[in-house]
């Protein structure tokens, strides 16, 4: 996969991305990252991309220009148009099901806001997709898009061990993943729950199983309405819910 940064601060997001899982990724192929950053297409000789808005208040705007020149510049190596994501709280909240979907995508290009934002222009002529981390907000995108590239990265091909690596864990499959334990068998006098250390795959299947709808209904109970459980889950989590209700009252 291609991914495209178009930011004012590349190095951010190198420092980041460079190391560790997708550095490993990058170093082998698997991942293209490439940085684009927008104030080498300011087009003046201040270098300035920002610029006062339109109408008075607080606070600087990123041009269009420059945005727009940054992106045709990736448009020239992209081998047919990237889907462009600008990361903005006003956007849909970003999710695993959404990582998903991008992870199908062969070429992703991230815009990177600052300031008050981005002239609403840019947005409009090249973005398909506004995605936020979350409700609060951040001085630039670059974090956000951190967080998005790191979470779609981990589920291409190759760049995780095996696909189990994912695909159990919390909210791939609606649920939070099960409680883990390594080395020692004792810790403080709080011992490894039995089962996972005696070898028998079913049984700690099943285990695991258990543990994650009861994580799920204890931490997160919101989760349970897209998660697919058994007859016999659904009951014993309505059970349980009932039960923590009745504690409260
Ligand atoms: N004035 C903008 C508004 O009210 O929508 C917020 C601008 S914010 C200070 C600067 C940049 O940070 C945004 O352009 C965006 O790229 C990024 N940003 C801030 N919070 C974010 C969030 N929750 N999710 C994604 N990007 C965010």
């Amino acid at each position: 996969m291609r991914i495209d940064c178009l930011t004012l601060f590349p190095d951010m997001m190198k420092g980041v991305l460079n190391e560790s899982i997708i550095g490993r990724a990058i170093a082998a192929g698997i991942l293209d990252i490439r940085y684009t950053d927008i104030r080498d297409f300011a087009g003046n000789k201040h270098n300035r991309v920002d610029d006062t808005p339109y109408g008075g208040g607080m606070g600087m705007v990123m041009q269009a220009g420059p945005i727009y020149r940054a992106y045709q510049s990736i448009l020239e190596t992209a081998e047919k148009r990237p889907k462009v994501i600008y990361m903005s709280p006003q956007g849909r909240v970003f999710n695993q099901q959404i990582a998903r979907e991008l992870a199908a995508e062969e070429h992703l290009v991230f815009l990177c806001g600052h300031y008050e934002g981005v002239d609403e222009r840019v947005i409009e002529e090249i973005v398909d997709e506004e995605l936020s981390i979350g409700d609060y907000v951040l001085t630039g995108g670059e974090i956000p898009a951190l967080a998005v590239i790191d979470s779609v990265s981990r589920m291409i091909p190759g760049v995780l061990p095996a696909e189990e690596a994912f695909s159990e864990e919390s909210l791939y499959n609606g649920l939070l993943e099960y409680p883990q334990y390594s080395r020692p068998p004792e810790f403080l006098g709080r011992e490894v729950p039995e089962v996972l250390l005696s070898g028998h795959h079913e049984n700690i299947r099943k285990w695991r199983r258990e543990q994650s709808v009861l994580r799920t209904a204890l931490k997160r109970p919101d989760l349970l309405e897209q998660a697919e459980l058994t007859i016999e889950e659904t009951l014993f989590v309505k059970k349980l819910l009932a039960e923590q209700k009745g504690d409260k009252q």
